[in-house]
């Protein structure tokens, strides 16, 4: 895992260490609490992982929303 993806795990992780945890809407689909104001981003849990954070979608790489939701769901 690379250095900036490995920061990316972090602040997922830290995430839910605030205590701000992803809500499942249902098995495929969850919101995250962000972390910089009171929006929340969809998650969603198909063959793959997609966020709806611009972030994700520019660099097709798992976001920290990802990884919060991931740890949530999978214990990984
Ligand atoms: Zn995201």
């Amino acid at each position: 895992m690379s250095d900036v993806q490995n920061l990316r795990q972090i602040k997922g992780y830290s995430i839910l260490a605030k205590g701000d945890i992803p809500v499942m809407i249902n098995k495929e689909n969850f919101l995250v609490p962000s972390q910089l104001n009171h929006s929340k981003y969809k998650v969603i849990h198909l063959d793959g992982w997609t966020c709806e954070y611009m972030n994700f979608i520019k660099r097709k790489q798992l976001c920290k929303h990802i990884y919060t939701t991931k740890k949530l769901i999978l214990k990984t």
